[in-house]
This record gives C-alpha cells, structure tokens and sequence, in this order.
C-alpha cells in the first residue's frame, strides 16, 4: 500500500488511520475441502423459507427495523421479552462494532477469546484489555473486576467460550456485572449447546448486561444474523449508530418462518451435542491428544505426541490426507492448540480416521 502514490505524489498507505494500519485482519479462508470443520458453523442447513424468499420485491428496500424478523425471534427464545428489547445486526459480529461505537471503554475481555472483541475495538480507536483465563480456562474474575470497577469501559464474555469452548461461571459474570461501571456483553453465540439458561433473564436485575445471539452457528450461517437484548435505552442508542437497511429482504424473509418452527432447529441441535460426545471420547482416546472440556459445537485440544507431531503440523497432514479443514489456534503466550467443529456423523468420522492416520 505504502508504495501507491498519487498524482502529486502522496503515498496512500500515509492517508490511513495508524490504528488501521496496525489491524491484521481477520482471516476466514475459503480452500476446497471435503469436510469444513475449521469455523462453527452447523453442518445442518436449516429449513429456511424460500416461498418467503420468492415474494421479496428486489426493487424495495428491506424494512428498516425488521419487524417480522424481531417477532420471530422474540416468540423462538425461551426468555418472553418485547420486540423493544431487540436489534439486528448483520451477524453479530456488527453489533459488536455498533456497540464499540456507541459506548464508552476501555473494551475488556478475557484472553484467549473471540478476536473481533479487540479487532473492533482496534479499528475505532479504542483501548483493549486483555486479562487472561485461568489455566483450566475459567475466568480469572477478581482481575475482571479489579479493572471493571475503576470507571467506564465494556466486558466482554463469550459463553461459551471461542476458542476454549468451556461455559464461564453463570455466579463469576453476575459478579461482574454487578461490580461493573459499564455495560458487560455476554456473547451466546454458542448457548444453544450448552445446556445453560441464557443471561437475557438477568438483565432485568441488572440492565448493564447485553446479550448476543446469533444464527449462524445454528444453521443460518450464510444469512448473517445476530441480534442484541438488552433495555430499550441500551437497544436505543446502539441503533443510532447501525446503518439504516443493515439486514437484506432475503434475509430477513428466511429466517422469519425458519424461527417459527423451531422443531427442526432443536432437532440439529442435539444432533450436533450427540456428535460432539462420540468426537471428544474418540479424542481422549488418541495417544498424545488431550481434548479441553467443551459446551460448545466445537472441541479445542492439546497436541504432545511422541513423534513431535506439532499442532499446525496436524492440521496440515489432516487436510491433505483427507481433506478435512481444522483450524490451528495460537493463544497469547504461545501454545498451540487445534480446535474442530462438530459436524455430521460422516464428516467425524472422516475426521477420526484422518487423525489416527496421523498420529500412527
Ligand atoms: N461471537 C462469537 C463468540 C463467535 O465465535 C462468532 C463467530 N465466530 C461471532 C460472535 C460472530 O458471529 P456472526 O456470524 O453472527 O457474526
């Protein structure tokens, strides 16, 4: 970039924000594969409603608030909230922007957690703390607080937990959110494995807590849908700052009928909680590999063979024997892990078989 000039000879890399030019982007690589175990999403394509899709005028702007949309997932969680605690975002992802945008930090997270908590924060200029996880990955709460507690700033807390896959304390973030002197957002992105309650019951007693949620790791992925819960006031002002027709008709028309019959989705679901305790027995049974405890649709595990097999090496030997994809994970401080996401029964198998392969 620094070496494009312009006609009078300014350098385009100078014009950009120093604090973008320091960004490293977020890196989701599309490379042909027989099995696509590298980024969470469902390997169940959910029932999405196409005759909905067929009636959408491509000549209209989509609706601005996304009324039908907001209904429908107010009437698929199991919490009973109004629309008015409601806003879509283009995945989640966005909202974690708009919210950046909107409210006072620093943003502090846990470390190792979900990259775009700092890549946004990066990106609007915003300071980042990063406090780490404990060894067996819990969070290390006094440290939270000890920084929460000192004047505004934002916490985020992903439940479980990217890339660990471990639930956080549901008593640990209610301490925080208590000692907190900004909003905390407790990022649910995978709650729906779980088995734990959502946080959006609590936010009655404590309306600095904002909830995330999104689609894309229940089947919807290709439709980029997320969502924030929280009281009007918090839903009122990160909607200033989210652009005006952020969700397409398409969309929106989808999910809409797709939320209203959640028999299917839960269905997948737990598949996808089946699937994942075959895979981590199957793990836990390979010599040098040391699964971490998950609730999520993802499994991250150590990689210490006798052979010196090393975690990105693993990685690589997988996809090219037999083309599965993993995602080779660094943490701050170092250690490599590898993390595999869920999938059908033939796609793990696939996968079990290829790392065997390896490790022989
Ligand atoms: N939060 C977490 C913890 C995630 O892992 C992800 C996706 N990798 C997201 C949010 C973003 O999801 P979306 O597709 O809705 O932008």
């Amino acid at each position: 970039m620094s070496s494009v000039k312009t006609t009078n000879g300014l350098k385009l890399g100078g014009l950009v924000r120093p604090n973008i030019r320091r960004l490293v982007p977020y890196t989701a690589e599309e490379i042909p594969c027989t099995a696509k175990l590298d980024a969470n999403e469902s390997p169940y394509p959910a029932a999405i409603d196409y005759q909905a899709m067929l009636e959408v005028q491509p000549n209209r702007y989509p609706d601005p608030q996304a009324r039908a949309l907001k209904e429908a997932l107010a009437g698929f969680l199991d919490e009973k909230i109004g629309t008015d605690w409601i806003l879509h975002g283009n995945g989640s992802d966005e909202l974690i922007f708009n919210l950046i945008c909107a409210f006072k930090g620093p943003v502090i997270s846990p470390t190792p957690t979900f990259s775009m908590y700092g890549k946004i924060a990066q990106a609007l200029n915003e300071k980042t703390l990063e406090i780490p996880l404990k060894k067996n990955f819990a969070l290390d709460t006094p440290a939270i607080i000890k920084e929460a507690a000192k004047g505004p700033c934002m916490v985020f807390l992903s439940t479980p937990n990217n890339p660990t896959g471990n639930s956080f304390s549901q008593a640990d973030i209610l301490k925080i959110a208590a000692k907190s002197r900004g909003l905390v957002v407790v990022d649910e992105a995978y709650q729906a494995f779980s088995g734990q309650k959502s946080f959006i019951r609590q936010i009655k007693k404590h309306p600095n807590i904002a909830v995330l949620k999104t689609l894309s790791k229940i089947g919807f992925a290709a439709l980029r849908l997320g969502f924030l819960i929280a009281v009007p006031e918090v839903i009122n002002e990160v909607d200033k700052v989210r652009l005006p027709f952020n969700v397409n008709s398409l969309s929106q028309a989808a999910a809409t009928g797709a939320l209203g019959n959640p028999a299917p989705l839960n269905r997948s679901i737990e598949k996808i909680i089946a699937e994942r305790g075959r895979l981590f027995r199957a793990l836990s049974a390979m010599q040098g590999i040391t699964p971490h405890p998950t609730s999520a649709n993802f499994i991250l595990f150590s990689v210490s063979h006798k052979k010196g097999i090393t975690a990105p090496a693993l990685c690589e030997n997988v996809y090219r024997s037999a083309g599965v994809r993993l995602r080779h994970i660094v943490v701050p401080g170092g250690q490599e892990y590898v993390r595999v996401t869920v999938g059908a029964r033939k796609e793990n198998e696939l996968f079990i078989k290829a790392m065997k392969r390896a490790l022989k």
